[in-house]
């Protein structure tokens, strides 16, 4: 039995000013890839959006969760994770015609949205990222720049079977000044570099920090368990249906004699038959008589 590797660590950097998160994904980005048809480089792609959803779930203070959406981007039809407050993760990416081979560019135009949802008082906050190129981390930078004007440092890798993330986030004072000392922000940046994949997907994460800034006051904190998870439902599927429409339907019944919804997530089937879909729209007439 091996022990999961599925992990989010908050920290801080005292000497410097700096508050970051490291995450690091193995059963759950395994999860994630057996769900789709994935190339090497698109599973690089969908591997690093997931940990980036990890990560910037931990400066998330309430119940609910942060998802990242890429859309506009030619073949690459679909991109999207997910990261709940309690550390539940899943993603997916669709690709038209054959897989690449290359590592993906992302066209001009192409705009990443993040969506912060609120479970508590049901509201939703959304930031559009424009994003062009291979480096999803440097799109990542210039959002939280201007939406949270905090200076920003992100690291996102993906390589066998593991993914992984740090992030670095300057701390400001109640008055806006950073609060650590003059070349604290300058000074980390410049150590983040040194940092390779294989540290960032190999190294306990003690030793990842430790040997990147053993002189900054690493302030550790416990680790956050990840895992995969999938929040789809037959209540969730029965309300899309609803939304579809009763003669969407009764046109499924008719040709296949049931209803199959597939998620695309987990692979999780629903089947509804003749008499769940009259119950499902018990209050509406049937459609064929409606005007
Ligand atoms: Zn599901």
């Amino acid at each position: 039995m091996t022990m999961s590797d599925d992990f989010l660590h908050r920290f801080q950097l005292e000497r410097a000013g700096v508050r970051g998160a490291l995450v690091r994904l193995d059963h759950s980005w395994q999860r994630v890839r057996a769900n789709g048809d994935y190339s090497g480089p698109l599973a690089e792609l969908l591997g690093q959006t997931l940990a980036a959803s990890a990560l910037f779930t931990s400066s998330i203070k309430f119940d609910g969760r942060l998802s990242i959406h890429l859309r506009d981007s030619g073949a690459l039809r679909l991109l999207f994770a997910d990261c709940t407050h309690d550390g539940q993760l899943r993603g997916i990416a669709r690709w038209h015609g054959p897989l690449p081979q290359a590592p993906v560019q992302l066209e001009a135009g192409a705009r990443l949205a993040i969506t912060i949802e609120n479970a508590v008082t049901d509201t939703r906050y959304q930031g559009l990222v424009p994003v062009e190129g291979d480096a999803l981390a440097h799109a990542f930078e210039g959002y939280f720049a201007r939406s949270e004007q905090l200076p920003t440092r992100i690291v996102l890798a993906a390589a066998g079977d593991r993914c992984g993330g740090l992030m670095l986030q300057q701390i400001a004072s109640a008055g806006g000044a950073a609060m650590g000392d003059a070349d604290g922000w300058n000074r980390v940046g410049h150590l983040l570099a040194t940092l390779t994949d294989e540290e960032l997907l190999g190294l306990p994460p003690e030793q990842v920090l430790l040997r990147l800034f053993h002189e900054e006051g690493v302030r550790l904190q416990p680790a956050q368990p990840l895992a995969f998870g999938c929040t789809c439902s037959l209540t969730r599927v029965e309300d899309m249906l609803r939304a579809l429409g009763r003669a969407e339907s009764e046109a499924a019944l008719a040709e296949q004699g049931s209803v199959d919804v597939n998620c695309e997530f987990c692979n999780r089937r629903y089947v509804l038959d003749e008499a769940d879909i009259a119950a499902l729209f018990e209050a509406e007439p049937p459609a064929a008589t409606r005007h």
